[in-house]
């Protein structure tokens, strides 16, 4: 395989979103190449080994389709996914598939290290792969990267975290159990359900995927005796396809920053210790888990937020709320804002009014002072509040998918990004709007 020193689309970050774009832009007959710095594809989705997709329809319609369903019916094709849980080796199979259906070239242990502009526009990446600084130059590029690494090696606006305190949503490192006796796992939880969150729902179908969080006196003792971090505040699990199985969803590491690599290597150790302590509760105490094992952690501790661009626009939590519609919609979502509270700071999960959905304008991509500069996916131009809803794994793939067309249509009309008519877009985002 060889890389060619010019494309038309370059993606930058091979996380759902990137996914999305690239297999998109290449469909729609650009040229383009997805670089991603680890050796394998899916960034949270596999890195982190998060799952599952979160809420994406409203009233028996789906609200995300395209790219992001050809994801799920691979998968699905594959048995490595159930109701909407799923494995990372499943995401990885089904993304190398659509890829190369797609004609996307793909780069992987390859890292963005900078930008050359020449005033607004974008000219060319430095690409570091084989110990070597690579040139590669592009027409259009998508920033899908999770921390806004295009936005901020081309110094284009970038903002991070909360906008009166800074602060970033906590951390979080995934890990998986095998040999679990899920039926007598929930026979305790119907039983004792004011252990659990409020939320939960109790009419447990084993053939759908189980969503079970708390153990609130279990983990309060366990913090009192000194077994159990106190960053740790209940333990959720969800299960997946093999009986049996589940991923969890519980480490808390606080008071870091995911986008800086001092950080996310005290976070991996403190992750990886909550991580063993959990595991012994659930072993020792927890009905349902005595003869469990720990299956797997993930290859890099959770990231839910870290830097965003700025765009033409940045799409807010009031926009979620009030289910915002907007007249140059690229994706639609019904996740209310989650923010996973930082130290000092109180988690907010909101959820909106039953049948509602909101729209995610096209603004939001186009990064602002940029001629050729997009943005989707973790990184999308949103306040906090914003960001905290849109971040989820359905959304983030809509909105890499809308970069993908807007790019490949660009190309195709030979115009700018800018300059490509909203009803040509929507024409090609059935699905998703
Ligand atoms: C703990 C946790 C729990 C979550 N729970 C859920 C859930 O239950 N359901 C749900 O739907 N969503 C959930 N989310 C949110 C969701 O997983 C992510 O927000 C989403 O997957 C982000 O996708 P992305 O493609 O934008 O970014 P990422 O998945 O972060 O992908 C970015 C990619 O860019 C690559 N990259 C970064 N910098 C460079 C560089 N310089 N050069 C080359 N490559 C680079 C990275 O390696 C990575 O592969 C959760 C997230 C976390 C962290």
């Amino acid at each position: 395989m060889t890389i060619k020193n010019k494309y038309d689309v370059i993606v930058v970050g091979g996380g759902i979103a990137g996914i999305a774009a690239a297999i998109k832009a290449a469909r729609l007959g650009a040229s383009t190449l997805l670089v991603e710095q680890y050796a394998f594809v899916g960034g949270m989705s596999t890195a982190g080994m998060v799952s599952p997709f979160m809420k994406h329809s409203v009233g028996g319609v789906t609200l995300v389709r395209g790219v992001f369903e050809d994801i799920e019916m691979e998968m699905r094709r594959n048995k490595g996914m159930i109701d909407n849980g799923f494995y990372a080796s499943a995401f990885r199979n089904a993304s190398y598939t659509l890829l190369i259906q797609s004609n996307a070239e793909l780069l992987l242990n390859a890292t963005i290290t900078g930008v050359a502009r020449t005033g607004d526009r974008v000219d060319s990446i430095s690409v570091q792969y084989n110990a070597q600084n690579y040139l590669i130059e592009g027409n259009v590029f998508i920033d899908t990267s999770g921390d806004a690494q295009l936005a901020f090696l081309g110094d284009f606006p970038w903002t991070k975290g909360d906008e009166k305190t800074g602060l970033l949503q906590a951390l979080t490192l995934f890990f998986r159990m095998g040999n679990i006796d899920i039926q007598k796992a929930i026979e305790y939880v119907k039983r004792h359900k004011e252990e659990f969150f409020d939320w939960m729902e109790y009419d447990f179908d084993l053939s759908k995927i189980i969503s079970v969080a708390g153990y609130f006196s279990n983990v309060k003792k366990a913090i009192a005796e000194k077994r159990l971090s106190p960053e740790v505040e209940y333990i959720f699990f969800t299960t997946l396809p093999e009986s049996g199985e589940a991923s969890f969803n519980t480490s808390n590491v606080l008071g870091l920053d995911g986008s800086a690599s001092e950080d996310l290597t005290e976070a991996e150790f403190k992750g990886r210790k909550q991580v063993a302590e959990v595991v012994d509760i659930l072993q020792k105490e927890i009905p349902g888990f005595k003869d469990s094992i720990l299956l797997e952690t993930a290859v890099q501790v959770g990231v839910r937020e870290t830097r965003r661009t700025i765009g033409e626009y940045s799409v807010t939590g009031d926009d979620i709320r009030n289910a915002a519609k907007f007249d140059e919609a690229i994706a639609r979502g019904c996740y209310g804002v989650d923010i996973h509270g930082q130290k000092g700071e109180k988690s907010v999960m909101e959820d909106l009014a039953e049948g509602e959905y909101y729209e995610i304008p096209l603004g939001s991509l186009l990064v602002k002072d940029s001629e050729n500069l997009l943005a989707a996916g973790r990184c999308i131009s949103a306040t906090r509040e914003g960001h905290g809803a849109l971040r989820i794994m359905p959304t983030s793939a809509a909105t890499g998918e809308a970069c993908g067309a807007l790019a490949a249509l660009a190309i195709n009309k030979n115009k700018n990004i800018r300059q490509i008519h909203y009803s040509l877009l929507a024409k090609n985002l059935k699905g998703n709007i």
